[in-house]
C-alpha cells in the first residue's frame, strides 16, 4: 500500500488532555509529485530538439560545402517541426485534460470517420497501407465533443499507421447499439507487449522511445485518446499480439457524457 503523509494543522489542550487535528496530505503529495514529473518530461522533451536546432545552426554557420549546408538546414527543419508538433500535442492535451471545456453536441459519427480517413488517406498511401472505413449504411447520432473525438480518434489512425509495416491494413470501424457507440482502430503491426499495455496511456511512455521519435510521435497522443474517453464517460479498450497487431476500441455512450444511464 502507498506510504500515507499525515500533516498536524491543530493542537489544543484541555482538562482531558491534548488533541491533535491531523490531516491526511497522500493525496496532495501525489499529486504534487505527478506535476513535478510532468515539469521535468516536458522540460527534457523540449530541451532535445531545442539544443539539437543550436548545434545545427552552429555548425551551418561555418559549413562553406552548399550540399553539407542543405542537408544541416533539412535537419534543422525536421527539429523545428518535431519542436512545433510537442507544443501542439501539449497545448491539446491540456485543453482536454481541463475537463470542464467539454463542447456538447449531437453529430453523426459517420461524418468523424470519414472526416479521419480522409486526414489520413495520403500519410497511408506513402506508407503503402490500405486503410479502410466500416460504417452503418444509416445515420448514427451521438452526443460529444467533437472536436475531441475526432483528436481521439486521429491519434489512434496516427499509431496505427505509424506502427504498421508497408503491405498491412489499418480499420477504422464505427458500430452502434441503442445506447452505446464503438469506435474501433485495427492495425497488422508490430503490437504491444503485454507488460507495457497499461502503461502506454501514460505521458510520454512509449514501448521503444527511438520507433516513436523516427515516426514523429509525442508520447502524448494515448493520453490524450484517455482524457477524451474520460470525459465523454466511454470506456477504452486495447487488445494486442505482438508481431500480429493491435485494436483499440472506444466505446461511448449515445447521450452524451451526462445521459445518467
Ligand atoms: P507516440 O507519440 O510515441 O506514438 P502514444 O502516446 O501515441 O505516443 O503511444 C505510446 C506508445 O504506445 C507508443 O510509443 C508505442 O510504443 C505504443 N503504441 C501505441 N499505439 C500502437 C499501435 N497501434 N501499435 C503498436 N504500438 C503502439
Amino acid at each position: 500500500p502507498p506510504r500515507r503523509t499525515f500533516l498536524v494543522r491543530r493542537t489544543w489542550l484541555d482538562d482531558r488532555g491534548q488533541l491533535i487535528l491531523v490531516e491526511d496530505v497522500s493525496e496532495l503529495r501525489r499529486l504534487e509529485s505527478v506535476r513535478r514529473d510532468f515539469v521535468a518530461n516536458v522540460s527534457h522533451e523540449l530541451k532535445t530538439p531545442v539544443g539539437a536546432i543550436v548545434l545545427l545552426a552552429e555548425a551551418l554557420a561555418q559549413e562553406d560545402e552548399p550540399t553539407t549546408a542543405q542537408r544541416l538546414v533539412q535537419r534543422i527543419v525536421d527539429e523545428g517541426d518535431r519542436l512545433a508538433r510537442l507544443v501542439s500535442d501539449l497545448l491539446d492535451l491540456s485543453r482536454i485534460e481541463e475537463g470542464s471545456g467539454v463542447v456538447l453536441a449531437e453529430f453523426d459519427a459517420r461524418s468523424l470517420v470519414e472526416a479521419v480517413r480522409e486526414r489520413f488517406d495520403e500519410t497511408a498511401r506513402r506508407a503503402d497501407l490500405t486503410l479502410d472505413a466500416l460504417v452503418p449504411v444509416t445515420p448514427t447520432m451521438v452526443v460529444g465533443d467533437r472536436w475531441q473525438l475526432e483528436s481521439a480518434l486521429s491519434n489512434l489512425v496516427d499509431n496505427a499507421i505509424k506502427y504498421s509495416e508497408p503491405g498491412g491494413t489499418v480499420e477504422i470501424s464505427l458500430d452502434a447499439s441503442d445506447d452505446t457507440i464503438v469506435l474501433a482502430v485495427r492495425d497488422e503491426g508490430i503490437g504491444i507487449p503485454a507488460r507495457d499495455r497499461e502503461r502506454i496511456f501514460e505521458r510520454f511512455y512509449r514501448v521503444d522511445a527511438a520507433r516513436s521519435r523516427a515516426t514523429g510521435g509525442t508520447g502524448l497522443g494515448l493520453s490524450i485518446v484517455r482524457h477524451v474517453v474520460e470525459n465523454h464517460r466511454g470506456r477504452l479498450n486495447v487488445t494486442s499480439m505482438e508481431g500480429v497487431g493491435s485494436t483499440f476500441e472506444l466505446r461511448l455512450p449515445r447521450g452524451g457524457p451526462n445521459d445518467g444511464r
